[in-house]
């Protein structure tokens, strides 16, 4: 057995974890993922994949089409009382998809391409200068995608912690939350469709031809049911209707890394570092760093791994950031689907800036 069991040992198997491991071994690298779930995971999230997510599964050989267990996506609508505001993706259609099927599709790819799965929890990774210590095995590189609350982040101390919650109540410093169930329903459209409410936003994504997947951003206590009750239209609509799902949460969603490489480790999707699911963009960005990552391992260098992945990440921290800043404010918040209706032009310029 050589010093390295491997050249690069992936710390996660969510949908960033396992499009490393898969761009890596495409690229004849030898690829251990560490994972303790078994089988497709789930997660809490909206579920629409971007035209540039899909995209990026294409050039991995993961093929994902429109049928039973998909749904395409053609645009985005954003809704508030009395106001729609449209736009069509221009590079194409996105793809609504569960994401038991998502990461089932990912692992029978990666199982294509040779990667090895372990069924481990990853502690801390050591890097001896020559190598990383992680999981029982020894890597050339480590790429941690261990999710939002990465604990390899907090490990090797690159976390910035978020701000202490006050003792009771609501939540002042504004720290945001998401929470989604699926419905047992036919969609209602081939859009995306983000409701807006005082304090909320619902997303409405077709992911099958007889399930929608509903999810809710907000920085205000309560459960799904109670915030759902701020949108009557959407409520209405899926009373009755059964649930496809239990109920499953994530936050706070914001997460601040202070760099993204310690040595011979690198941090990819949720664990490098995020900004919110306002704009439904965490996958797509996720395998574009991912790809970053995959091409600083190959090179056996990883100096330019913080500036690819604040060039490839850009975009999306920006627009989430100001979309994020104007809807904290309640008379913008008010006013903004009103405006994306009066100029759809912009809307679906910003639309296709994050497609
Ligand atoms: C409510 C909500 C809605 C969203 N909507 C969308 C959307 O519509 N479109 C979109 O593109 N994005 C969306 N996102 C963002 C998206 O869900 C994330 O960006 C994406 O899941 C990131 O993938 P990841 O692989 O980095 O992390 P994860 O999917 O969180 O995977 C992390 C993996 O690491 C594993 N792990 C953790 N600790 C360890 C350890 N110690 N050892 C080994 N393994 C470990 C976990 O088991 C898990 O499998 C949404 C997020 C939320 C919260």
């Amino acid at each position: 057995m050589s010093r390295h069991d491997a050249d690069l040992v992936v710390v996660g198997g969510g949908p960033v974890g396992l499009a490393t491991a898969v761009g890596a071994a495409q690229q004849g690298l030898s690829v251990v993922v560490l994972d303790p779930r078994e089988g497709p995971a789930d997660k809490a999230c909206g579920e629409g994949l971007m035209p540039g997510a899909r995209a990026s599964l294409e050039r991995l050989g993961v093929r994902l089409r429109p049928g039973p267990d998909a749904h395409e996506m053609v645009g985005i609508r954003y809704l508030s009382p009395g106001h729609v505001a449209e736009a069509r993706f221009r590079a194409g259609p996105g793809l609504g998809v569960r994401r038991t099927v998502l990461s089932a599709a990912l692992q029978a790819r990666a199982e294509e391409v040779g990667v090895v799965r372990e069924r481990v929890r990853a502690g801390t990774p050591v890097d001896d200068g020559d190598g990383v210590l992680v999981g029982g095995l020894r890597a050339r590189w480590c790429v941690a995608a261990d999710g939002l609350h990465s604990p390899t982040r907090r490990a090797l101390g690159l976390d910035v912690p978020p701000p202490r919650r006050p003792a009771g109540g609501a939540r002042p410093d504004g720290r945001r939350f998401g929470l989604r169930r699926h419905y047992r329903t036919a969609p209602w459209g081939s859009h995306v469709d983000v409701l807006w409410s005082r304090d909320a936003e619902a997303y409405v994504t077709p992911v099958a031809p007889d399930v929608v997947g509903v999810a809710v951003l907000t920085s205000a206590d309560g459960d799904l049911d109670s915030h759902l009750a701020r949108f009557p239209g959407l409520a209405a609509r899926l009373a009755g209707v059964p649930h496809a799902s239990t109920t499953r949460g994530a936050g706070p969603l914001r997460q601040v890394a202070r760099r993204r490489v310690a040595g011979r480790v690198l941090l990819v999707g949720d664990a490098a570092g995020y900004v919110d699911a306002l704009t439904g963009e965490g996958i797509a960005v996720g395998l574009a760093c991912a790809r970053e990552a995959v091409a600083c391992v190959v090179a056996d260098d990883a100096s330019s791994y913080e500036r690819r992945w604040h060039a490839a990440s850009r975009r999306y921290r920006l627009l989430t950031e100001g979309l994020l800043a104007a809807s904290s404010v309640p008379v913008l918040r008010r006013g903004l689907v009103p405006a994306a209706e009066r100029l759809p032009r912009l809307f679906g310029a910003v639309v296709d800036r994050l497609a």
